[in-house]
This record gives structure tokens, sequence and C-alpha cells, in this order.
């Protein structure tokens, strides 16, 4: 077996303000990757154009900046590579493992409420006129995705019951996030996906998808939630999880505590090409917490 040089990314959508939840996966996947001397890729996630907010990838850039973040090679955008997704889309639909779907959002709300949000299959024998704006589909087997995460150890989903047959391409005509998540990371040949917990329970749709198309399947490490006092998922709003870039140290501490590194006090005031030589040698992943945090 031959062992692949490290390749990390950083994937944010720009949808609003970076907050301390993006800085967390922002420090955790940089120093997986430098503590493996590998490579660090950043990409902006804007392939849902939708909720796309125009000018967030240029101020997210800024603050990586501000905050002593180094990437290699060129950013790349989500939106200007859909020639690669269709591409796969292709694959997929050549294999005959899709099928077009034209339910409507009122009856999928319906049925979803019936059976939990998953699929019913209404669509998957069926051949509908393709001229009827339709979504795409992936037909899962009923299979078990397992997978061995890094700080959630292991994690099991059987895609029939707990994810059903899911979208690769939108009703609208966007690729869906699984899809393209997964041709980028293969693209890139990123060999470990460091993000938040949120995505824990989309990896084995990613991981079904990476083989249905052949693809080589990276490491995982899902980093656990930060939660606002009232234990809800952390907001743009919540005023503690707003980041200075005036005063990178203050929360680049506060982002390597809650990453269960235990940095001294005196960082907070350190620059940040400092705190970086400090991280990068002292970083252990096996110290990550694997419950929730709370913001103070
Ligand atoms: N773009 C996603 C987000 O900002 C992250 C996707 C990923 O890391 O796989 O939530
Ligand atoms: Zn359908």
């Amino acid at each position: 077996m031959t062992i692949l040089p490290y390749r990390g990314r950083f994937a944010p959508s720009p949808t609003g303000n970076p907050h301390l939840g993006t800085l967390i996966a922002a420090v955790a996947s940089y120093l997986q990757a430098r503590k493996h001397n590998g490579a660090w890729l950043l990409r902006i996630e804007d392939v849902d154009t939708g909720r796309r907010v125009p000018g967030a990838d240029a101020s997210l850039l800024r603050v990586l900046e501000k905050f002593g973040f180094e990437w290699d090679q060129a950013v790349v955008w989500q939106s200007s590579r859909t020639g690669l997704y269709q591409q796969a889309l292709e694959q997929l639909i050549a294999d005959e493992r899709t099928f077009p779907c034209t339910c409507s959002r009122k009856l999928l709300a319906q049925t979803a409420t019936e059976l939990s949000g998953i699929y019913p299959g209404t669509c998957r024998t069926r051949k509908p006129p393709l001229q009827h704006e339709h979504a795409i589909r992936l037909r899962v087997a009923d299979v078990t995705i397992r997978f061995e995460d890094a700080v959630a150890g292991e994690y099991s989903q059987s895609l029939t019951r707990d994810c059903g047959d899911f979208v690769v391409k939108r009703r609208d005509g966007l690729f869906a996030y699984q899809l393209a998540v997964i041709v980028d990371d293969a693209q890139q040949s990123v060999t470990e996906v460091v993000r938040g917990a949120d995505l824990l329970d989309s990896t084995p749709r990613q991981i079904y998808l990476q083989r249905c198309l052949g693809y080589a399947e990276p490491d995982y490490l899902h980093l656990p939630l930060i939660l606002d006092r009232h234990g809800r998922k952390l907001s743009k709003s919540e005023g503690s999880a707003e980041l200075d870039p005036a005063k990178p140290g203050i929360s680049l501490h506060t982002a390597l505590s809650h990453l269960g590194q235990h940095p001294p006090a005196e960082l907070a005031q350190a620059r940040p090409a400092d705190i970086w030589q400090w991280a990068v040698e002292n970083w252990d992943s096996s110290k990550i917490p694997k419950t929730p945090s709370i913001l103070k």
C-alpha cells in the first residue's frame, strides 16, 4: 500500500460573516495539514448560488489572511466547476444509478412527515416525461455504510432506512452539495476531511457516492459542535461568536481552547505567526473533545 501525501482542505460556504464555528473548522483542518507536512487547500462552496451572499467570499479570504492562514494552491470556487459535477452525474446516469424525480415540494412535504423525512420512492421505477421540471435522485442500495471517524469513532447508517434515495441534481438545475463535495475532494486528491459534526450524517451518503463513482475514500474527522449558552447551534448573531480580525490572538486562542489544546493564556496577546508556531508544535488531535462545547 502506498501512503499518499496528506492533503487537507477547508471548504466554507460564503453565506454570511465567518464566526467562531468557521474559525474552529479552519484552525483544525489547517493544523492537521501542517502537522502532517501536508497541503491545505481552500475551496469556496458556493454551489448553492441562491444562498450565496455577495462579497462573503472576499471577506472570508481577508479574515483568513488576517489570522495568518497560508493556503497552498489557488483558491477554488465551486460555481466555476459545474463541468466536473456534470461529468460525474453523467457517469451515474450511464450506470443507471439515478432516476428523474418529478415530485412536487408539496407532495414531498406530505409524505416526508409520514416517513420522517425519507423519500418514499415515488418516482423510483416510474419513467416520467423528462420535459417536466425534475430533480435527479440517486437510487440507494440496501446497504449499511460504516466508517471510523477520528473523533466521533465508528459511525454507521443504513441508507434505505436512515437516508433514502437522495438528490444529486436539484429541480432548479443546481448540483447538490453531496455530489459537488465528493467530486471536489476526489479531484483535489484530499486525503482527510476535517469539518464540523453537523456533516457527520451526510458522510455515509458521500462515501456511497465515492463508491458508485470509483473514487478513493478520504479519512474523516468531525469536530464537535459549538453551541451557544442556550444549547443552540451557534448562529452568526451570537455576539461572543464574532471574530475580531483586529485582535486575531483572542479568537485563535478561543478556537484552540475549544479544540482541547490548552494554549497558554499569554498566547492570546501574541502575533498570529507566534500562535501558529506554538499551535503546530503542540497540536494533538486526540485532545479534541468528543462532546459539543458551549460558548462562554
Ligand atoms: N461548505 C460546508 C459548510 O460550510 C462544509 C462542507 C464540507 O466541509 O464538506 O458548512
Ligand atoms: Zn419523486
